[in-house]
């Protein structure tokens, strides 16, 4: 379905965005990945999806805090596959705390990678893709793109603005055959959820176990982690034909979070 599409997935090193990557292998899709990590193992990710799958898989080391890097992905991109089909702006890293003990690197640094780094990578891709008449943007944002919890001002500030973003990119696409949408995940079981279950269990005072039950997981209907396949799945159909006329959209995978 996706056979010879080339997709870049930022932030595929690790969680989510080495799902989305997986999955799009594992269509035929030529990738560019990118993320933090040991070299070893970045190089065994990215030769075991070419193994495995017989596509092409380039590693592209920027930083998506840095504007500059981030265009160089993008031409990097274009350069090496010629085109880019499906841009998945994942990348993202989180903090918890009181916003007024918040700290202002903490604040700069999430905005500038969970929402400025995908203002970049989309400016830098949509002239290729208006010019070929196709684009799948998807953003990886959160159910905290569509509603509040204390102690992430910086994350939920940064995950609502992708929903502007994305609005307003799918509508300046519709005409050009580019959609923008975002997917709004509930707790999905990776090792960014992990790492925050010590620092909100400090900020409320409660143990690490109630934090799971009583903190992460108290707002889905239904009780269980998201999977990060289930996430790789919808990221798949948006990129599909079929998903030509959904843009604009912020899709929950939530449990049921977002319905109260
Ligand atoms: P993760 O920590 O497992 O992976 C994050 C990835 O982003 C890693 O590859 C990391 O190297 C990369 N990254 C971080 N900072 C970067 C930078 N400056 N430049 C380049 N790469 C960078 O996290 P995850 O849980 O897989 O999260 C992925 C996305 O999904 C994030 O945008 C997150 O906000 C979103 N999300 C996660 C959950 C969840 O429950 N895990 C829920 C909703 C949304």
């Amino acid at each position: 379905m996706l056979e010879g599409k080339t997709a870049i997935v930022t932030g595929s090193t690790s969680g989510i965005g080495l799902g989305i990557a997986t999955a799009f292998a594992a269509q035929g899709t030529n990738l560019v990945i990118n993320g933090f990590g040991n070299r070893d193992q970045i190089e065994d990710i990215r030769s075991g999806l070419e193994k495995a799958h017989g596509v092409k898989v380039v590693y592209h080391g920027a930083d998506m805090s840095k504007g500059a890097e981030i265009a160089d992905l993008i031409a990097g991109t274009e350069r090496d596959f010629g085109h880019i089909d499906i841009l998945v702006n994942n990348a993202g890293i989180q903090f918890v705390s009181p916003i007024e003990d918040f700290p202002i690197d903490k604040w700069d640094a999430i905005i500038a990678i969970n929402l400025s780094a995908s203002f970049h990578a989309i400016r830098a891709a949509f002239p290729g893709m208006k010019a070929r008449k196709f684009g799948r943007i998807i953003n990886i944002a959160s159910a905290h793109a569509l509603v509040a919890s204390p102690f992430k001002s910086a994350y939920v500030a940064a995950k609502h603005g992708i929903a502007g973003l994305v609005k307003t990119v799918a509508l300046e696409g519709a005409e050009f055959g580019i959609t923008a949408n975002a997917i709004c995940p509930g707790y999905v079981d990776t090792p960014l959820v992990r790492a925050q279950i010590p620092d909100t269990a400090r900020a409320r005072g409660i143990s690490e176990e109630a934090v799971i039950s009583d903190v992460m997981l108290a707002g889905q209907a239904i009780k269980e982690f998201v999977q990060i396949d289930q996430v790789a799945a919808l990221a798949v159909y948006l990129a599909s034909e079929q998903a030509k006329t959904i843009t604009g959209a912020m899709l929950p995978i939530d449990g049921g979070w977002t319905a109260r």
